[in-house]
């Protein structure tokens, strides 16, 4: 479903990303895990079309969607805060996609109703994002980012910003909502027990390249190297 093929990506002469190859299946919760300036966000913001890479192709059901611009990429997007518009309501924030891709009036408020149902927020509809708690506000930029069923999500330390009752009560219904709708998420943490938890895999990040790709259980019972005993050992 999403090829990543042999990617590369330099700032300067700085390697941030190197041939990186990866598959992932339809429907699949993937997680990139990995220490600081590992290269996962990098790697995450080659397939949102944010950084283009200095080598390698990233297909999409089989197109490479390299040349394609990132707002026309299908794919939804949820950052580690700060990600709704502040001036817009609730309700709003949900619809700004939709309204984007000139989607009828009753269409987006049937949308943006079941929308908020998802991540049970129906009550919330007219606030305004600052008032609202992080969780919450994390839980409308979910609804916003898959407003127009696209069939990927990524997401870049969604919840680092949480305290940890609240994370894993968001986790649990990032689960619910992956399996409820199917879409397959990419999910971006330097949290081994987040990806552990989460994922149907866990594609382990060091210094720009992928250690290993496999269960988080595989991971923990047969490391390849020295680095992913030590990541997936020990909390860090
Ligand atoms: P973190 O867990 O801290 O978010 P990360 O694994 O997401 O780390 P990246 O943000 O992908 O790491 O960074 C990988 C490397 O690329 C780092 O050495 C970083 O300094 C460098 N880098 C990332 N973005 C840029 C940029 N826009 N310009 C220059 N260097 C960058
Ligand atoms: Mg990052």
């Amino acid at each position: 479903f999403l090829d990543i093929r042999g990617v590369s990506k330099s700032f300067g002469n700085v390697a941030a990303v190197s041939d990186v190859s990866l598959e992932i299946a339809r429907g699949e919760f993937m997680t990139f895990l990995g220490p600081s300036g590992s290269g996962k966000s990098t790697t995450l913001y080659m397939i949102a079309g944010f950084f283009e890479p200095t080598g390698g192709d990233i297909r999409l059901d089989g197109r490479s969607i390299l040349a394609e611009p990132s707002n026309r990429r299908n794919i939804g997007m949820v950052f580690q805060r700060y990600t709704l518009f502040p001036h817009l309501s609730v309700a709003e924030n949900v619809a700004f996609p939709l309204r984007v891709r000139r989607r009828s009036g009753a269409e987006v408020s049937r949308k943006v109703e079941e929308m908020l149902a998802l991540v049970r927020l129906e009550r919330f509809a007219d606030r305004m994002p600052a008032q609202l708690s992080g969780g919450q506000q994390q839980r409308v930029a979910l609804a916003r980012a898959l407003a127009y069923d696209p069939p990927l999500l990524l997401m870049d330390e969604p919840l680092s910003a949480l305290d940890k009752k609240l994370r894993e009560e968001i986790q649990a219904e990032i689960r619910r909502i992956h399996r409820e709708t199917g879409v397959t998420i990419l999910y971006v943490t330097h949290d081994q027990e987040e990806a552990l938890s989460l994922s149907d895999r866990v594609a382990l990040f060091n210094h720009g390249r992928i250690e290993q790709v496999g269960k988080g259980r595989d991971l923990y019972d047969a490391p390849h190297t020295r680095f992913v005993a030590g990541f997936v050992g020990h909390s860090n």
